[in-house]
């Protein structure tokens, strides 16, 4: 069997923060400690959002906490051939289709959205009468035909999953009016290329997983990958970690005189290490890792944390 391989994935689309540095750092220490093989893969697809120099100072940031990798994947942007590829392949199945529609329509189409729900669910009523067979590139977007089935995996962390994405999300974008591949099939086509045997991240892509299965199975690709989700770093008022809760950037507190075993110190704390002390090294961090004893619920940074980190700047 081949060696277990597992990818660091972050998107250049803005600065490492505490909670994106949170779930690299856990994703990095349970490779360390089982021996699986580390990709690391810049994800730059999303063109409108990639900010200029993010790409470097995204490795440098990681490179400082004290993560490595054992190989750096190309590029997404240098070569879309194998995206581009799966797409025929899909089309050749009558699986994918162009569509103009805009959100508006969907919306109208699909009714209330439910709580929660980012994009409404698309209606399979809105699938056009005839289905291509082949694919051509156009200035549209392409959505897949999801098909009607319960999608389980068993998540090493969040446990037995069950997803129907027809019910949630409905025939969803996998090639987009910018003539690129959507995440959902870029990330299973890296996924596959790349030999990923284990993915590991936060669980706001637990839908996206159901999905992403869904992929692999259109697409014949195996072995589908292990999944890992963590809960994600809240600010106190529940949201998701962004710029609203201040600056959480590491690149912020390293400009600060911050070390980063300050900081693993309290992505320690914050991964059910108990005990981890002021400062700890990132090799630490892997030694006492354990996933079994990682906090079940979201975690909260708070405004003490961050005068917690401030403070071990002076050291
Ligand atoms: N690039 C994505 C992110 O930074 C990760 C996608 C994935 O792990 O599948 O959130």
């Amino acid at each position: 069997m081949s060696r277990p391989t597992t990818r660091i994935a972050p998107s250049p689309t803005g600065a490492l923060h505490l909670g994106n540095a949170r779930t690299f750092l856990v994703n990095w220490a349970m490779a360390r400690q089982s021996g699986w093989k580390i990709v690391y893969r810049i994800e730059d697809l999303d063109t409108p959002r990639v900010k200029p120099g993010a790409i470097g100072q995204t490795t440098e940031i990681l490179t400082w906490l004290g993560i490595d990798w054992d190989e750096q994947a190309p590029l997404q942007s240098e070569n879309t051939k194998p995206y581009q590829q799966a797409m025929e392949m899909l089309a050749e199945q009558s699986m994918v289709y162009p569509c103009t529609l805009s959100r508006k329509e969907i919306a109208e189409a699909a009714g209330a959205p439910h709580a929660g729900e980012h994009e409404p669910r698309f209606d399979p009523i809105l699938r056009p009468a005839e289905i291509p067979r082949s694919f051509t590139e156009a200035a549209t977007n392409w959505r897949f035909i999801t098909p009607e089935t319960t999608v389980s995996f068993d998540d090493r962390f969040a446990g037995p999953i069950s997803r129907n994405p027809a019910h949630t999300v409905g025939d969803f974008i996998v090639w987009t009016q910018r003539s690129q591949p959507a995440y959902q099939l870029a990330v299973v086509i890296d996924d596959h290329r790349q030999g990923i045997t284990e993915v590991v991240r936060g669980d706001d892509l637990i839908d996206s997983a159901a999905r992403q299965l869904l992929l692999y199975r259109a697409l014949n690709l195996a072995p589908e990958p292990t999944y890992t989700h963590l809960p994600l770093v809240r600010g106190t008022d529940g949201r998701r970690l962004a710029k609203r809760h201040g600056d959480t950037r590491l690149a912020h507190y390293k400009d600060r005189g911050v070390p980063p075993e300050r900081i693993i110190a309290l992505l320690a704390r914050w991964s059910g290490i108990r005990n981890a002390g002021d400062f700890l090294t990132a090799k630490d961090f892997a030694n006492r890792f354990r996933l079994d004893t990682m906090p079940r619920g979201d975690l909260t940074f708070t405004p003490e944390d961050d005068q917690w980190l401030i403070e071990g700047g002076s050291r």
